[in-house]
């Protein structure tokens, strides 16, 4: 049987967000331009925490690369993920 344990954290600055739209376009099994200010949020599938400037949440390991390459890829780093377990 495989456990799959590890689960990671994903912080999306919505303040510093300039709406590109490279996140969802990346990664929509995670994000997507919330209707509230067109910046990017975790859907809510996913989140921890919502505010119009701080999107938390956290997902599993199969979707840590999805993340990551978001991450990697907004132009204003406004995407940190870190592992929580
Ligand atoms: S890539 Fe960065 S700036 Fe672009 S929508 Fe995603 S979080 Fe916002």
């Amino acid at each position: 049987m495989v456990f799959n344990l590890a689960r990671y954290r994903v912080v999306v600055d919505r303040a510093t967000c300039i709406s590109c739209g490279v996140a969802p376009a990346i990664c929509p099994e995670v994000f997507e331009l919330g209707l509230d200010n067109q910046k990017t949020r975790v859907i809510d599938k996913y989140t921890v925490e919502i505010s119009e400037s701080v999107s938390i949440g956290e997902v599993p390991e199969e979707l840590y690369e999805c993340v990551a390459k978001a991450a990697e890829a907004c132009p204003v780093a406004a995407i940190r993920v870190e592992r929580v377990g």
